[in-house]
């Protein structure tokens, strides 16, 4: 077995144990393969060993590695989540290569990703990023304007609004990692309560996806503990 294929080994035990820790069905959590910054090579390994959902945070790191993945294996069913910060003028080549987009958090770029969703594909399946993390974070929606934010994308056509996802401070106490996870699942609970069907959390990465998995995470996305350390990011 390759490196890669023993690391997803251990990190699906990982989340097989957080999961039966809080009696959670561990099929109820997906992982997320965060492949930024390592070569398709990498990625056709594990997808080698059976994973098939990666997250790119970069755009056009990710399109090279899109089109060099397609033209390796054609045939393997590949889905890319885009979890990067996105730049208005960038949205055309996003709606047309992802299947996922994360971190949505103003409606203009919600609307543009509708517009330019090619006709033909299915909608794009969106999570809002909320910054649960207060002055400390730069990215993601403030919680007070959640409820209208949430409210305007899910009518936008060519989308599904999903759910949340979230990028707490790091934090080494796991109760507190806690926590700042209850934050986003609360805010999620709240916007059912008003009428959204939201059916995604993610949240929770290499460090802290035993704390998200335990407030609900239904898409953890880890990346130096299957592909190790980045140089850069
Ligand atoms: C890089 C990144 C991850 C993965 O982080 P690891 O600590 O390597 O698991 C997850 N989510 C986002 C948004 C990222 O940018």
């Amino acid at each position: 077995m390759s490196t890669i294929a023993h690391k997803l080994q251990a990190v699906a035990t990982a989340i097989q144990a957080a999961s039966k820790a809080c009696g959670r069905d561990p099929a109820a959590v997906q992982l997320l393969a965060v492949s930024k910054t390592f070569p398709a090579a990498q990625v056709l390994e594990a997808i080698a060993a059976g994973q098939h959902a990666f997250g790119e945070n970069y755009l056009q790191e990710a399109l090279d590695k899109i089109a060099d993945i397609k033209a390796a294996v054609p045939a393997e069913p590949v889905e890319w989540h885009f979890i990067g910060p996105i730049q208005s003028n960038k949205t055309r080549p996003i709606a047309a290569s992802f299947d996922w987009v994360h971190t949505v958090e103003r409606l203009k770029v919600a609307q543009r990703l509708s517009e330019q969703r090619p006709a033909g594909m299915a909608p794009l399946n969106v999570c809002i990023q909320v910054n649960i993390s207060g002055e400390a974070s730069k990215s993601g929606v403030a919680p007070g304007e959640l409820p209208e934010l949430a409210r305007q994308v899910a009518l936008l056509p060519n989308l599904t609004l999903r759910g949340l996802m979230a990028i707490p401070e790091p934090e080494i106490d796991a109760a507190r990692q806690r926590a700042a996870f209850a934050r986003l699942r609360a805010l999620a609970d709240a916007l059912r309560a008003g009428g959204l069907e939201l059916d995604t959390l993610s949240m929770g990465m290499s460090a802290d996806m035993a704390a998200a998995i335990a407030e609900g995470a239904t898409i953890v996305r880890v990346g130096s503990a299957i592909f190790g350390l980045r140089n850069h990011d």
